[in-house]
């Protein structure tokens, strides 16, 4: 399959996830090489990496577009954060809706878009999304506006926090809507998979020129503008004489759905010099059981956490992972998904555990640990993170503690502190109740920090879209909107 042909698909028609062939590779002299450049133009080379059929002019257009500003508001898009020696926060969460999936949303859009035309694709492409929170913005804010798309965000009508809330409702763009669900997110993403199983909804709209679409991170289109960040924060490491060309580093990932760390991997197999991937789980622990047993097994209780973006059962991606550590071998991966969907849970061999524990660490963190490393952090260093970076941090102490490890270490900070005031303030022993924008106000005066420039904009938005369906309404609110 082409690039573009892989992005314009999303899924393949056996339902597997689509992966790269191999693995182009970047040398110590290539990143050297970009150690120079800006954001946007790493970004355009790495992709270029990967999607070969894309005109290269093209893609240092679409990625000087994606990141600059005022989407994102700081210079470098991706900053590191020095906090101690060896210890380095990639903040990922300075574009338009303060949380990392605009990384990737920002840039994907421009490369669905083009990828349709490549293939001969006449029809405009709608993209459904069903949200727990961050995708659903991230999204709404990356295809706003773009031609030939239109998108439509499902939300959990009491699932998501005040803020998110009205991020979402308040969008701008002709090409968008936003309608809540009764229910809690799972009865929103079943309500989405129902609609893209429809045939007959897929002949409706197939005649009025419309063609269905995702924009969740099992789209290879999500990965790869975040393979970009990795080599990024390399580079800026180098640039600012932490480390040695050559000297291997941690990265430790707060993860939920395994995307994210996933194109942490996909950058060690170019070569970028990695020692470890620590992946930090909350309460919602299955990924830490399964790097430490071998054994997924999805069936246990799913909790409600203060890092909501982590709050996931079944990791998609890290199917991907294991077509990579089982030596490519797609009858062993088709085995354990069939397992995990018919018994909840599957094992894998010595082999792959054993590949596994090469590279990848694990841990968890309880939801008073979470507060707890927020406040710690804060009152010690003056720095304000979200509840997901401090899911991470802490899981790098952990990991730290362990196995004294001292090699540089980067946590991958995943959203501002804004867009969980509610819980941000609780660990400051700064507990409120009020209305999302005076969260805003409450938690800028405990910590002396000032409100991201886009959560600021709230104040004077006010909400387009009051859709409210309950799950069986979701197809016909698709009809309704597009037909
Ligand atoms: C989506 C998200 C995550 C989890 O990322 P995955 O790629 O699903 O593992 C972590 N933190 C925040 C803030 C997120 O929005």
């Amino acid at each position: 399959m082409s690039a573009s042909g892989v992005i314009a698909r999303g899924l393949s028609d056996d339902g597997g996830l689509f992966v790269p062939d191999d693995f182009p590779q970047i040398d110590e002299k290539t990143v050297m090489s970009l150690v120079s450049k800006s954001y946007a133009e790493r970004a355009a080379f790495i992709t270029g990496l990967f999607l070969d059929d894309f005109d290269r002019e093209q893609l240092d257009l679409f990625c000087a577009q994606a990141y600059c500003s005022p989407g994102f508001s700081h210079p470098a898009v991706a900053p590191l954060h020095k906090l101690d020696a060896g210890t380095f926060f990639l903040e990922l969460w300075h574009g338009p809706t303060c949380a990392f999936k605009d990384m990737a949303l920002q840039l994907m859009p421009r490369l669905l878009a083009a990828s349709l035309r490549m293939e001969g694709e006449t029809r405009r492409v709608c993209v459904l999304v069903a949200t727990s929170g961050d995708t659903g913005k991230a999204a709404l804010e990356g295809f706003a506006d773009t031609p030939d798309t239109s998108i439509m965000v499902f939300y959990p009508r009491d699932g998501v926090s005040e803020i998110q809330e009205l991020q979402m409702l308040s969008q701008s763009g002709g090409n968008v809507n936003v309608v809540a669900v009764e229910g809690n997110f799972d009865d929103a993403q079943a309500g989405v998979k129902r609609i893209f199983s429809d045939d007959e909804l897929r002949c409706t709209l197939d005649k009025h020129g419309f063609l269905l679409s995702s924009a969740n991170s099992i789209n290879w289109g999500r990965l790869v503008p975040q393979i970009t960040y990795y080599v990024s924060a390399y580079c800026d490491l180098l640039s600012c004489g932490e480390i040695k060309a050559g000297e291997k580093i941690n990265f430790c990932v707060p993860t939920g759905n395994f995307g994210n760390i996933l194109s942490a991997y996909y950058a060690e197999k170019m070569g970028l010099p990695i020692n470890r991937l620590i992946c930090a789980s909350n309460r919602n622990d299955v990924l830490t059981q399964f790097l430490g047993t071998g054994v997924y097994d999805k069936n246990r209780p799913f909790y409600t956490t203060v890092s909501p973006s982590m709050d996931i059962l079944v990791s998609s991606n890290l199917e991907r992972l294991l077509f990579e550590l089982s030596g490519k071998n797609g009858d062993a991966v088709a085995g354990y998904m069939s397992s995990l969907s018919k018994k909840g849970s599957y094992e894998v061999p010595d082999l792959v555990r054993h590949e596994l524990s090469r590279i990848f660490a694990g841990g968890r963190c309880s939801e008073q640990e979470t507060l707890d490393t927020i406040a710690r952090v804060h009152s010690k260093y003056k720095y304000l993170i979200d509840t997901h970076t401090a899911v991470a941090f802490k899981v790098l102490t952990d990991y730290r503690e362990q196995t004294g490890d001292k090699r540089p270490s980067v946590v991958v900070s995943t959203a501002s502190p804004y867009k969980f005031c509610e819980s941000v303030l609780k660990a400051l022993g700064a507990e409120r109740s009020g209305k999302g924008c005076e969260l805003l106000d409450a938690l800028s005066e405990v910590s002396g920090c000032p409100v991201p420039a886009p959560l600021e904009a709230l104040r004077e938005k006010t909400p387009r879209f009051t859709g409210l369906v309950k799950r069986e309404e979701m197809k016909a609110a698709v009809t309704e909107f597009l037909v």
